[in-house]
């Protein structure tokens, strides 16, 4: 198997160490919940660094909702909704669903990006993991 980019490991969320255990079990629009693994499956790095560690995904995941939510707005002004105040729940309405439909994708991303670019000393540590 050829060895993932950083880019590629954080799109595929893979582990920030070994960049071949997946970060989570089930895919993002599974009907089961999907749940962040413990350990990764192949080099057994513990995801949770410390206790209340993904606690600071929710401050990249606010950064995410941010950038969501002036996306979806300004698309539908672009895309034909009026800016005008009788539009006002077309574009509260607009915006909550975006963001309902988009919170598996904050839920995973948050997280991968917390592990892969907002944690120090957490680096790409080729062949670990790997059977001796
Ligand atoms: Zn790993």
């Amino acid at each position: 198997m050829a060895e993932l980019t950083k880019f590629q490991a954080v799109l595929q969320c893979k582990c920030p160490r070994c960049r071949k255990g997946d970060i989570f079990t089930g895919s993002a629009y599974a009907f089961r919940l999907q749940k962040t693994n413990i350990n990764c499956p192949y080099c057994n790095l513990k995801f949770e660094r410390e206790p209340g560690f993904f606690y600071v995904a929710m401050f990249v995941s606010y950064a995410m909702n941010v950038a969501e939510i002036i996306t979806i707005g300004v698309a539908s002004y672009i895309l034909g909704l009026a800016l005008v105040y009788e539009n006002l729940w077309y574009y509260v309405g607009l915006i909550l669903f975006g963001v309902f439909l988009l919170s598996p994708i904050n839920y995973r991303y948050s997280r991968v990006i917390l592990l892969h670019w907002l944690t120090p000393g957490l680096g790409y540590v080729p062949g670990s993991g790997d059977k001796k």
